[in-house]
């Protein structure tokens, strides 16, 4: 190996995996060159958080044509068109109006992107998310949306909630998805993906931890 340190650590990180768990890169804050060194070492799926920066990257990495892209950041009604066209999977769907807004313009665009539905475990003011009452409640309409496929749930701890707490809010997750009849989970970062992948996430979404700090 010893390519880049960037591919060092994906080997690493990779090599500690469970089965069940499969790593998006988050590239938020590094450049291009950084995702095609990633890239050449074997990673396929990559997560960005705003479209503008995205974009240019995506343009830069045109002849990556195996990319796989997600979206994870706070989704605007008016960038939900262009999101659609260049990410297959959303990480981060917060509310039904989003969800209802994304079936319309991917039923204009003849697509059937995969979402994660964003839930808020604990109180955050940080953070977006819909709260399990919420998600309850909704729930009937958002299973009724015709073209996007919910995949599972996506959630972020806190920082303030450590150690037993954080693996507690995981399992709550998981517990919740399975509830739903849903398949895939989306947690862990760079400071909790083991507690994440030890509680059934099957992405984890690693920035950091891979790319080292962000420039
Ligand atoms: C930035 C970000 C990550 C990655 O965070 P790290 O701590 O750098 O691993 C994961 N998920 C979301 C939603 C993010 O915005």
């Amino acid at each position: 190996m010893g390519t880049s340190p960037a591919a060092d650590r994906l080997a690493a990180l990779s090599a500690q995996l469970p089965a069940h768990t499969r790593l998006l890169a988050v590239s938020k804050g590094h450049p291009a060159s950084s995702i095609r060194a990633l890239a050449q070492a074997g990673q396929r799926s990559f997560g960005e958080s705003r479209l503008q920066e995205a974009t240019a990257k995506q343009q830069e990495l045109a002849d990556c044509v195996d990319l796989d892209w997600h979206f994870i950041g706070r989704l605007q009604a008016n960038k939900v068109r262009p999101v659609l066209k260049q990410f297959s999977v959303i990480h981060s769907v917060d509310s039904l109006t989003l969800a209802e807004r994304i079936s319309r313009i991917a039923g204009e665009e003849g697509l059937l992107p995969s979402i994660f539905l964003q839930v808020k475990l604990r109180p955050d003011p940080n953070k977006g998310g819909l709260s399990v009452e919420e998600l309850e409640r909704e729930w009937p309409r958002l299973q009724q949306l015709p073209h996007l496929r919910i995949v599972g749930l996506m959630t972020m701890a806190p920082l303030e909630v450590e150690g037993a707490e954080r693996e507690a809010l995981f399992a709550e997750c998981s517990a919740l998805a399975q509830r739903l009849g849903l398949a895939e989970l989306s947690m862990g970062m760079s400071g909790d993906w083991p507690e994440a992948a030890a509680a059934g996430s099957t992405w984890v979404r690693v920035g950091s931890a891979l790319f080292g700090p962000k420039l």
